[in-house]
C-alpha cells in the first residue's frame, strides 16, 4: 500500500511527447474566451445542460466567465462534475452539449463550451486556489472503492462532501484509471489527469495503490467498511482469435496508449495495423502516426455506416491521413524470421440484418489478400468485467447487474462506472455521474432513520 499527496512527482514528462502530442483543441486566452461567452444567449431551458450526462448548469458557468468570475465559474462546473477538467478536455462534446446547442439552429457555429469549461478550470488550477469544497461534517461512517477511475473519483468526491471517509484501491501505481492511462495525450495529457485528482484529494480521499483485490479482499473490505463500490472498469481486450496473435509485433490498444503515455514506448515501427473501428481504435491509429509510423491502416470488417466511432472521430482520422479497408476481417498474421510482415485478411461482404440490426458479414470467397505490417493493434473493444464472476455477482449481458441505487446482488456491494454500461456508450462523463448518484443513493441509505418497525 502507499498514499501519495503530490502524484506529478512521479511523472517523468518527456519532451518528445509533450512536442509530437500537441492539444487537439488548443487552450482560450481571456481575449478569446470573453467574447466566446458573450455570444451564449443564456437560453432558460438550455439544451446544452440537459445534454450533458452531469447537467453542468452550462449557461451559469458561461455568464460567470463573461462577467470575470472565473472562480465562480470553476465552482458551477465542479458543483456538478467533479471531473470537470478532464471532460472538458476528453468528453465527445460534438454528440453531447455542443451537439445541442441552439445555435445549430441559427445555421451558427455552436458556443465552444468545453473550450470555455477548460478556462474556467485552468485558471482555477493556476491560481494556486484550494477546491471550493470542504468535507462534510464527519459522520464514522466509511467506504472501500475498488478501482480509482473517474467513478470512482466521483463518487469518493460525494461521499467526502457528506462526511463519509472513503478509501480507494488499485491496481496501478497512480489513480484516474483511463483518464490517466487510456485517453489519447493529445486530448487529455496525464498529468492534467493527475493535477485534476491532486485537487480532488483535497477532500481527504484516501488512496491504496498497488493493491489487487480478489473474493478474500473483498469480504475483508466488507467488514471493515460500511459498503464497498466496484468502479473496476472493463477487462482486456477482445483476443482476434487468429494464429500469430502472440507474437511480439501484435499488441493490443490498452498497452499501446499506456506505453506511450508513461513514456515506456516512443516509437512505432513503419507500418501499422490497427484492427478494429471505435474511437479507441481512432486514437490508437493517430498515435501511432505521432509516434512515427509512415502507414497506419485501420481494418474493419463492415463499412463506415457501421463503425462505432464517431462520425467527427472518423473525420479526424481521416483527416490525419489514416487509411482505412473496410469489409475487411483478419484470418492469420503473417510472419517471417519472427518478425510481423502483414496481416492475411478476408474480403468481406454484408448480408442480411443480424439480431442487433447490424448487417451481419460473410466472406468473399477466393477474397483473400495481404496488407503489409510491421505492428498490429488490436483494438476490438474489451471483454466483460471478469470481477463479476470471480465475485459470483448476478450479471446483466456480462455487465454487473445493479439495481436503482446501483446495488449489486450482495447487499452492501455497488458498482458504478463502465462495469455496469449496458447500454450507451461508456465515457468519462457517464461514469462521473454513476458515482454522483450512487453516492448520493448511498449516503441517504446510510443516514436514514431507523424504522421503530410498528405500522402508522
Ligand atoms: Fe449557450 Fe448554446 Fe447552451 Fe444556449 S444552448 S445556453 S446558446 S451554450
Amino acid at each position: 500500500m502507499s498514499e501519495r499527496s503530490s502524484f506529478r512527482e512521479h511523472v517523468t514528462t518527456h519532451p518528445e511527447v509533450v512536442e509530437r502530442f500537441g492539444d487537439l483543441h488548443p487552450p482560450f486566452d481571456r481575449q478569446a474566451a470573453v467574447p466566446e461567452a458573450n455570444r451564449c444567449l443564456y437560453c432558460f431551458d438550455a439544451p446544452c445542460t440537459t445534454a450533458c450526462p452531469t447537467h453542468i448548469d452550462v449557461p451559469r458557468f458561461i455568464k460567470k466567465i463573461a462577467s470575470g468570475n472565473l472562480a465562480g465559474s470553476a465552482r458551477t462546473i465542479l458543483d456538478a462534475n467533479i471531473l470537470g477538467a478532464s471532460c472538458a478536455r476528453a468528453c465527445p462534446v460534438e454528440v453531447l452539449c455542443e451537439g445541442a446547442c441552439v445555435m445549430h439552429r441559427y445555421n451558427k457555429q455552436p458556443i465552444q463550451i468545453a473550450r470555455l469549461q477548460r478556462f474556467a478550470m485552468d485558471s482555477l488550477h493556476e491560481s494556486g486556489a484550494p477546491l471550493p469544497f470542504e468535507p462534510g461534517a464527519e459522520t464514522g461512517l466509511s467506504v472501500a472503492l475498488i478501482g480509482a477511475g473517474p467513478a470512482s473519483l466521483a463518487c469518493a468526491a460525494e461521499l467526502r462532501r457528506r462526511g463519509i471517509r472513503a478509501h480507494l484501491y488499485d491496481a496501478h501505481p497512480l489513480p484516474g484509471g483511463l483518464n490517466t492511462y487510456g485517453v489519447a495525450e493529445y486530448k487529455l495529457p496525464l498529468v492534467e489527469s493527475l493535477r485534476e485528482i491532486e485537487m480532488l484529494s483535497q477532500l481527504g480521499v484516501e488512496f491504496h495503490f498497488e493493491t489487487m483485490i480478489d473474493a478474500a479482499a473483498l469480504a475483508e473490505l466488507e467488514r471493515k467498511h460500511d459498503a464497498v463500490f466496484l468502479g473496476i472498469g472493463l477487462g482486456a481486450i477482445h483476443r482476434l482469435g487468429i494464429a500469430g496473435e502472440e507474437l511480439s509485433g501484435v499488441t493490443n490498444a490498452l498497452d499501446l496508449i499506456a506505453g506511450y503515455k508513461s513514456g515506456a514506448l516512443t516509437k512505432v515501427p513503419e507500418r501499422v495495423v490497427v484492427v478494429g473501428a471505435g474511437n479507441t481504435a481512432i486514437d490508437c491509429a493517430t498515435i501511432a502516426q505521432r509516434l512515427g509510423a509512415e502507414r497506419v491502416t485501420i481494418v474493419y470488417r463492415r463499412t463506415s455506416h457501421e463503425m462505432t466511432a464517431y462520425p467527427h472521430e472518423y473525420e479526424f482520422a481521416k483527416n490525419e491521413g489514416i487509411e482505412f479497408r473496410f469489409l475487411a476481417r483478419p484470418i492469420e498474421t503473417v510472419v517471417k524470421d519472427s518478425q510481423v510482415t502483414g496481416l492475411l485478411c478476408s474480403q468481406m461482404k454484408l448480408g442480411a440484418p443480424d439480431a442487433s440490426g447490424r448487417p451481419s458479414v460473410e466472406p468473399v470467397p477466393g477474397g483473400e489478400f495481404l496488407i503489409p505490417a510491421d505492428q498490429i493493434v488490436k483494438a476490438i473493444g474489451q471483454q466483460k468485467p471478469s470481477l463479476a464472476r470471480t465475485l459470483n455477482l448476478e450479471t446483466s449481458g456480462g455487465y454487473i447487474a445493479v439495481d436503482e441505487t446501483f446495488q449489486t446482488s450482495i447487499p452492501g456491494v455497488f458498482a458504478i462506472g463502465d462495469c455496469i454500461r449496458s447500454r450507451g456508450e461508456a465515457s468519462t462523463v457517464m461514469a462521473v455521474q454513476d458515482g454522483k448518484m450512487a453516492a448520493h443513493a448511498l449516503h441517504a441509505r446510510l443516514t436514514a432513520p431507523v424504522s421503530s418497525g410498528k405500522g402508522a
